[in-house]
């Protein structure tokens, strides 16, 4: 197939691979959880070791392109609160 643009690309590659991600979703939900349970251990240890690093990182202040500024820890959950959303939607509306 052939696209116009790469944002068509793009746009193309996104959907065919939600929804072979939707298709199999139950078989990469049991994978991941098989995983995690298999690297327990593992994921303890790397923890145990670089917790400093983890913690410092986690610390940092960082400003969102919305202008509010933060620790990098909660940089997630800034990113699901009503200002933040505020602005995306007002980036959307003016970008068009
Ligand atoms: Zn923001």
């Amino acid at each position: 197939m052939t696209y116009a643009t790469d944002e068509e690309k793009q746009e193309a590659h996104r959907l065919s691979a939600k929804k072979s991600y939707l298709k199999n979703r139950k078989k990469y939900i049991k994978y991941a959880k098989k995983y995690a349970e298999e690297h327990k251990e593992d994921r303890k240890k790397y923890y145990e070791n670089n917790k400093q690093k983890l913690k410092d990182n986690s610390n940092k202040r960082y400003t969102c392109e919305c202008g509010s500024e933060g620790r990098m820890g909660d940089s997630t959950r800034h990113k699901r609160s009503k200002k933040h959303k505020i602005f995306e939607a007002h980036k959307l509306i003016y970008s068009i």
